[in-house]
């Protein structure tokens, strides 16, 4: 769930000042308001009752209910969804009332303007998921799945599957920064999870995304634990994210979070013990501003606290292209065992940021026609190939592919449906479910984001006879040429770009063929291989170290 379209149940019963209300909400972009009125308190808790509310505004005088007793009723109605009370000048002692019996927020009537009432609204959505949803999120419930079932294939020792289901250090913060406008100071929550701290520092990327929440850092940062142990790299797996949409920030605001959200965290990261990179909705520029951060409170320059920073800081040649090119290095292989040849094969992309958009390049390099691509504004199609440099081109300038001339429009959902050879979701989890997974007709699935696809679905898909790169293999490209960066920094010696992707052609190939060999050996599924690979690394780990004290 998102904040970027919200469903407001507005209870009052004064035309006036429901039009007014809906008047200003209309208004707002991002996020959006669907406005549902009712005018009297039955037909609000009726309306309650039917779902897909995310927000209440609530008047307390009403032709069928007054004052206290309005609250008392809707609330035994919604107790889980956030209620902000609209409120006369008289009644304000009421409005306080209600807060303290379990409403969000109260808005007073004569004094509402547009900002205000949509603050208003997203702080008590924001504070409400805060409250229930951190750590029930689909994603962390998927990757506890995964590691179970591989946990079980795998005969793990118990007390170690105990310890690997949680992450054993979390940050949850909530923080300010200044907008633009220097009368508003926006308020949001930041976290950093690090899983396993057996295995040297901890790595992970940071993201910045309005569905953000513990549950979902704390898959990924597991996720990051085996991708580490699979890659035989001497980091465990971390995670880091705001919950905020970047893209409605101004540069200037960008960097004021990023700056004020290292410092929530800086007691915790550090060159040998916790090493943050880009992940969704941050890049090097972040990075580098993240870096500074760290620094300025060292007093010195200190390059190897973060990876993925640009190259004149100490980044790393063809760092920012390695998840990409790790992809398509994998889809070589995958390619090479399915024999199927690349030349005039098709490839379909989902997501087109920095993952999905080098993984098309890539591939056309290799002679795969790229026949669609896709980000948050809708999905292009054009059955002879898409021109990647006219599309690359039409995102510098418009940030989104939508209106982008020479192709024909796909939405998200269609897109994964398309028939073609290689199938590439590179954008968010959740994609490819029990619903739509007997659609999907591709031959190979190569696993850009994180967590795409279901369990279920992956059942679906084997059944289907799809060869699948899963995400932990798919993108260690990334973390992979991240680790040679922190190499490079701790050094202060650089690799070119040849030797680099050399050896990440080298470390993705070895990791494919172990993956492979364990999938035949243990007769599993490629995903439950590459678990089963990253996570006996990490048990064997932990059970060296034995147990403090
Ligand atoms: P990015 O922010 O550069 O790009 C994300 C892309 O996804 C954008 O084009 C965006 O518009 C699109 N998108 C967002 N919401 C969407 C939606 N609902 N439907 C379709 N497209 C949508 O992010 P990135 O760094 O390319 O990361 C993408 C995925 O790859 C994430 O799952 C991330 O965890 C994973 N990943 C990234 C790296 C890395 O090095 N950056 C490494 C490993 C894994």
């Amino acid at each position: 769930m998102g904040d970027d379209r919200l469903t407001v149940l507005l209870v009052e019963d004064n035309p006036v000042q429901a039009r007014l209300i809906e008047g200003l909400l209309k208004r707002s972009t991002t996020p959006a308001f669907e406005v549902v009125h009712v005018d009297t308190l039955a037909r609000g808790i009726q309306r309650i009752e039917e779902g897909g509310v995310d927000v209440v505004l609530l008047d307390l005088i009403l032709p069928d209910s007054e004052e206290l007793e309005t609250f008392s009723r809707f609330y035994a109605h919604a107790s889980e969804t956030p209620i902000v009370i609209l409120s006369g000048l008289d009644d304000l002692k009421l409005a306080g009332r209600a807060v303290e019996g379990g409403a969000q927020d109260y808005l007073v009537k004569d004094r509402i303007d547009g900002p205000g009432l949509i603050r208003s609204l997203r702080y008590a959505t924001a504070r409400a998921r805060a409250r229930s949803a951190e750590w029930h999120s689909p994603m962390f419930r998927l990757a506890q799945q995964q590691f179970l079932k591989a946990a079980h294939l795998m005969e793990m020792d118990d007390n170690i599957r105990q310890r690997l289901l949680f992450p054993e250090r979390t940050l949850l913060v909530s923080f300010p920064f200044r907008r633009d406008d220097r009368d508003q100071v926006e308020t949001v929550f930041g976290y950093r999870v690090q899983h396993v701290l057996a295995m040297g520092p901890t790595k992970g990327g940071i993201r910045y995304h309005s569905s953000v929440n513990l549950g979902e850092v704390s898959a990924l940062a597991m996720w990051m634990s085996w991708k580490c142990g699979l890659m035989h790299l001497p980091f465990g797996g971390a995670k880091g994210g705001v919950r905020v949409d970047p893209t409605g920030l101004s540069r200037s605001e960008l960097q004021r979070l990023t700056r004020r959200y290292t410092g929530e965290i800086l007691p915790m990261i550090g060159p040998d013990r916790d090493i943050p990179a880009p992940d969704m909705g941050t890049d090097e520029q972040v990075m580098a501003w993240l870096m500074d951060t760290y620094s300025q409170q060292k007093g010195y320059a200190v390059p190897t606290v973060v990876t993925g920073k640009p190259v004149v800081l100490g980044g790393s040649e063809g760092r920012k292209e390695a998840t990409g090119r790790g992809l398509v290095y994998l889809v070589e292989e995958a390619a090479r065992r399915t024999e199927l040849e690349l030349e005039g094969a098709t490839a379909v992309i989902q997501g087109f940021g920095n993952v999905g958009a080098h993984a098309a390049r890539f591939l056309a390099d290799d002679g795969v026609k790229v026949v669609a691509v896709s980000d948050v504004s809708g999905g292009l199609f054009n059955e002879n190939g898409l021109d990647l440099e006219a599309v690359e081109a039409h995102v510098r300038e418009n940030r989104v592919v939508e209106g982008f001339g020479d192709a024909d429009s796909v939405t998200n959902e269609e897109l994964l449906e398309l028939p073609c050879d290689i199938l590439a979701p590179c954008a968010l989890q959740n994609q490819i479910t029990a619903e739509n997974a007997s659609k999907v007709r591709c031959r190979i699935l190569a696993e850009g984001a994180n967590g795409p696809t279901t369990l279920e679905a992956d059942d679906i898909l084997a059944s289907r006879g799809v060869f699948m790169l899963p995400d932990i293999l798919a993108n260690a490209g990334g973390v992979t040429a991240s680790y040679f960066e922190w190499v490079q920094g701790t050094q202060n010696y650089m690799w070119t770009l040849k030797e680099i992707n050399e050896r990440l052609r080298r470390a993705v190939t070895a990791a494919f063929h172990r993956v492979t060999a364990r999938a035949e050996r243990d007769d599993v599924d490629m995903r439950t291989a590459a678990l089963i690979e990253g996570a006996a690394r990490v048990s064997q780990a932990k059970l060296s170290r034995g147990l403090f004290p």
